[in-house]
């Protein structure tokens, strides 16, 4: 189902008219109510009366991460306090929190987003949404809660952890629809296939939206398998507001950004200019609609590409790939770039193996280390490492083929990599405690 036809079909340049307005709208309050945004486009000789449509976007400044933490907690902020009915804080994985606050059409324009993302996997009244992204001042929980509500689904507020409970709730309430972490959601599976209480035979689940944080069509394969679903990718940041900046169609072929509301840009990150259509870059967002706490140039630091060609879907809303890490994902070993993501596509491509990994990277005597602990599947696992060559070899030649180092492998007993309730931490990198 399409829950907006009129913005999710629109036409492309009635689209570019949309946007227009809406940015000439965010510039100006931006300039009038921040002091932050003003200086920032005093510096680059600018006033909104230099933004006439969305083709002069690139001349706005870029915001950055290390922008929001100076500005931390409120400076960002353009509307008075009295507006403000929400305040959220990104988990901090990769440092101070960030902060966005939501004035009550925020929330609203918030929950479209996200109620679009599950319309299209067919999510309505008389479903059961289980949230089971953390809630709190992490954006997944209350995101996807408001998004199922505005859907008219009943919403089922599990939170994440208490798994053991979580499972039986799932079969006793027959929720049918599932939102989470992908890593909690494999977690939640191992645990139904292992419990005696409760059997996948009994479950109604029918679809899972899974996503703030990378995850691999491997990975989807295993979930749809193991959860008996169609697992969909919902993708979001706190910096726009949370989850369902975008999201799969039933086509499950990339992720349709919601540029009524986001208007995407893929960038150099090094040169800063825009790539040519369709390569890979940096994505960029601006936010349209947002009252609270506007964003001009958001640079996400997601690496991405764009795609533009119709979906069959009927959707016009321009598409993106999976998003293959974060820049700040990316290791450098023996000076080859490394994303956890490719680590994931490879294991996957091996039922013997779970789709757990850990990586550490360190320097010894002047070389980069570079050691992957996975798991064999219990029903494949041997304590004689004999018996686990046949396994390490394979998983090994296809890691030197995608990513061209070599790896040590390690293979741990069962459940003995740690499982994650919400964002998986898959790299410890020791040389950063090092000089
Ligand atoms: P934090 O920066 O603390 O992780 P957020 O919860 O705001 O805070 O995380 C947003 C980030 O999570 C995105 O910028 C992106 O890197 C990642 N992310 C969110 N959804 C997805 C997804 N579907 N696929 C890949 N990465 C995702
Ligand atoms: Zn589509």
């Amino acid at each position: 189902m399409i829950f907006n036809p009129k913005i999710e079909c629109m036409e492309r340049d009635e689209m570019r008219k949309l946007q227009s307005e809406r940015l000439i709208k965010t510039v100006k309050t931006c300039y009038e109510k921040s002091k932050f945004y003003r200086r920032k486009m005093n510096e680059l000789g600018i006033t909104p009366d230099d933004i006439k449509s969305i083709d002069d976007i690139s001349k706005l400044p870029f915001t950055t991460k290390h922008d929001l933490r100076d500005e931390y907690p409120f400076g960002l902020q353009v509307v008075p306090p009295t507006e403000v009915v929400r305040i959220h804080a990104s988990s901090g994985t990769t440092g101070k929190p960030v902060v966005d606050t939501y004035t009550k059409n925020d929330l609203d324009m918030w929950a479209e987003g996200v109620a679009r993302v599950m319309a299209a996997g067919g999510v309505g009244p008389g479903d059961t949404v289980q949230v089971s992204y953390g809630y709190g001042l992490f954006t997944g929980g209350l995101g996807a809660h408001d998004g199922a509500i505005k859907l008219g689904a009943c919403q089922l507020p599990t939170s994440a952890g208490n798994t053991e409970k979580q499972i039986m709730l799932m079969q006793d309430f027959r929720s049918n629809v599932l939102a989470c972490t992908p890593s909690y959601a494999m977690r939640l599976a191992e645990a139904i296939h292992n419990s005696d209480k409760v059997s996948i035979e009994n479950m109604h689940l029918r679809c899972g939206f899974f996503g703030a944080e990378p995850w691999t069509e491997g990975m989807r394969r295993e979930l749809e398998e193991k959860l008996r679903i169609k697992a969909y990718d919902i993708y979001g940041l706190t910096e726009m507001c949370g989850p369902g900046v975008g999201g799969e169609c039933e086509c499950q072929n990339g992720t349709h950004l919601w540029e009524d509301m986001f208007y995407p840009e893929i960038i150099n990150p090094e040169t800063l200019e825009p790539v040519a259509p369709g390569e890979f870059g940096e994505l960029v967002f601006t936010s349209l609609c947002k009252e609270a706490m506007p964003i001009l140039r958001y640079r996400t630091r997601d690496l991405t590409r764009l795609i533009y060609d119709k979906c069959e879907c009927g959707r016009t809303a321009v598409r993106m790939d999976r998003i293959l890490g974060r820049s700040d994902d990316m290791m450098i070993v023996r000076g080859v770039n490394v994303f956890p993501s490719q680590i994931e596509a490879c294991l996957t491509e091996f039922p013997v193996f779970q789709p757990y990994y850990f990586i550490t990277v360190d320097r010894v005597n002047n070389e980069d280390t570079f050691d992957i602990d996975v798991e064999l599947k219990p029903e494949f696992f041997h304590e004689d490492p004999q018996q686990q060559m046949p396994h390490i070899k394979p998983l090994f030649d296809r890691i030197v083929s995608m990513v061209g180092i070599k790896p040590n492998i390690h293979i741990l007993p069962p459940y003995g990599i740690e499982r994650s309730m919400g964002k998986a931490k898959h790299v410890l990198d020791k040389r950063n405690f090092k000089d």
